[in-house]
């Protein structure tokens, strides 16, 4: 059953390779949550062109800069000329002088077509968002600079990678050796101080049953910080995943040839796996997914399934 939300707020629910996008379509701006994967972006055009029935769109804002939630932001530039991008203040200097190194592109192996931000957004701050005043609440954890915002008149929470129904996503820090698991641990109670009755997530349907996804979430985080080696294995599972959401299928050497370049992979690698060459632990986890349905091989290609 889909959750109730004010008529003014608009999910498009998206997949795993765009992030979702929360469109807020009333009052003086008309502004969109996070813009999806670059290979998409057509599509996110196209939905909030749809919804917008001849309205301008006039501002963007992204949860964090992951590939999967600002991979938009170039084309619906360049459709709204005037559109006002903001960004964590964090970021913005990075943004600024486009250090693709820093905004993890290059880390991750991802694409994100370059774009420009306006302003900045902190915690703490209040943003206007159809006729509704969403309080900016620190995220981190999976990202240093993950924003979500609530809004506490109908206690709605956009959540983006910090929350998610059935877990949360990769906690990026930890791969390079960073702490990010207190991090996590620190989001998770202060999403349960807000209270929120809705959760709108970065990936996957928005969801009311918020304490049984907050123990859910907690009792992942305990075992990942139990066992760092697990929780390794499992990001470069979902960095190989990804690649193929992206590409659909692609010869098993040259995704080989990227997994084995990728610097995060490569990065966890050393960190978690040093008795084991990277090809072999990257033969080994494109094997798990064959085996666990997330993929399938035909010939020499690798294709996405499931
Ligand atoms: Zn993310």
């Amino acid at each position: 059953m889909a959750v109730a939300l004010p008529a003014q707020v608009t999910v498009f629910e998206r997949g795993w390779l765009s992030s979702n996008n929360v469109l807020l379509t009333s009052g003086r701006e008309t502004v969109l949550v996070d813009t999806g994967y670059c290979t998409h972006a057509a599509q996110t055009e196209a939905l909030v062109r749809d919804a917008l029935a001849g309205r301008m769109l006039d501002r963007i804002i992204n949860t964090h800069l992951h590939s999967d939630h600002c991979g938009g932001n170039a084309q619906l530039q360049t459709a709204y000329p005037e559109v006002r991008i903001s960004i964590a203040q964090s970021q913005l200097d990075d943004v600024r002088a486009w250090n693709a190194d820093a905004l993890t592109f290059e880390a991750t192996g991802q694409q994100c077509p370059r774009f420009v931000a306006h302003d900045a957004v902190r915690p703490g701050d209040v943003v206007e968002m159809g006729e509704l005043a969403w309080s900016v609440v620190g995220g981190a954890g999976h990202d240093p600079h993950e924003l979500l915002l609530f809004e506490p008149q109908h206690r709605i929470l956009i959540s983006a990678d910090a929350l998610w129904q059935h877990g949360y996503g990769v906690v990026f820090p930890e791969l390079e050796g960073e702490p990010g698991f207190a991090d996590v641990a620190a989001t998770l109670d202060r999403i349960e101080g807000l209270a929120p009755r809705v959760v709108i997530p970065g990936h996957g349907a928005a969801f009311i049953d918020v304490e049984e996804a907050l123990a859910r979430a907690r009792h992942r985080l305990v075992q990942q910080r139990d066992d760092p080696r697990s929780h390794a294995w499992h990001a470069l599972k979902v960095l190989l995943k990804f690649k193929l959401l992206e590409q659909r299928r692609i010869e098993r050497t040259s995704l080989l040839e990227w997994a084995t370049a990728m610097p995060y992979a490569r990065a966890l690698g050393t960190r978690h796996f040093s008795q084991e060459p990277l090809k072999a632990l990257m033969l080994r986890a494109v094997g798990s997914l064959l085996k666990s349905g997330a993929a399938r091989q035909l010939d020499d290609w690798i294709e996405d399934a499931g």
